[in-house]
């Protein structure tokens, strides 16, 4: 019980000689949901981008941890590897490239195995249809003419395809309309419903938590984690905003 998926010690990071992320402690559990929210340029995309591994960010203090591994220093897709998915704020368009295809090589990086394509196909249909997605959307290129709210989905696809150990969503639901935002929550619901899957969701929109477990709240301010509370302070936020958070630092 309890496994620790990912531990960050004293994290400082930063980018282009900046601290961004200052003394930064967070520890996730296996099964466990975490929600960090903030005021815009706190440091939440940094923190992601930084846990991910994206070269463009660099750790000057302090480490991550892996299920007990120091992986301060590991490349993006030797994270992947490991079972971390990120979605961003605003996903990549990949022409030539198709969502299936796009998929498959996902899943044949992360296990190191070749999928059968009769299966993948089955198996990449079925999670289509919970998402309400059209079947031949999967043949599009990846994101290439999608609409935000698509796009949404088709991460929300890749989610559910490569169930990952930790899925960092940073604002997923940022844009979408409220019949989107349903179809990304019940999606999250989905992959919640596998017991030891852990998940990071950046948000303003309490709406998409509505529907979700939520474990923990963090509040980060100036790139440091100010509160952590359950779910219950998500109210708190919607009633006064992040103002009572901020002296704090
Ligand atoms: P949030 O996601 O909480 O809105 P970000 O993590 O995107 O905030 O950004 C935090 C701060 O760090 C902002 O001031 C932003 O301009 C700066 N920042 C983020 N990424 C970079 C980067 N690659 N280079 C320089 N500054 C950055
Ligand atoms: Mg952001």
């Amino acid at each position: 019980m309890n496994n620790t998926v990912l531990k960050i010690n004293n994290l400082n990071a930063g980018a282009e000689g900046k601290t961004i992320l200052h003394d930064l402690n967070l520890q996730i559990n296996a099964g466990e949901t975490h929600v960090l929210m903030g005021p815009n340029g706190a440091g939440k995309s940094t923190l992601g981008n930084v846990i991910l591994g994206n070269p463009q960010y660099s750790v000057t203090k302090g480490s991550i941890f892996w299920e007990n591994t120091d992986i301060t220093t590991l490349r993006t897709d030797e994270r992947a590897q490991k079972g971390m998915f990120m979605s961003f704020q605003n996903p990549l368009e990949i022409p030539g490239i198709s969502i299936s295809q796009f998929i498959r090589t996902a899943l044949q990086a992360q296990s190191g195995q070749n999928i059968r394509f009769k299966e993948f196909r089955t198996r990449i249909n079925a999670a289509a249809k919970a998402l309400h997605i059209k079947p031949e959307w999967i043949n599009r290129e990846l994101n290439v003419g999608f609409s935000g709210g698509e796009r949404k989905k088709i991460e929300m696809l890749q989610l559910l395809m490569l169930q990952p150990k930790l899925a960092i969503l940073d604002e997923t639901d940022s844009g979408l309309d409220v019949d989107a935002v349903k179809t990304v929550s019940q999606g999250i619901e989905t992959f919640q419903q596998n017991s030891d899957r852990s998940l990071l969701i950046i948000t303003h929109n309490s709406k998409i938590l509505e529907y979700l477990h939520v474990d923990f709240v963090h509040i980060i301010v100036n790139g440091t984690i100010v509160k952590t509370g359950s779910a219950s302070l998500i109210e708190v936020i919607n009633e006064q905003g992040y103002e009572p958070f901020l002296d704090d630092k």
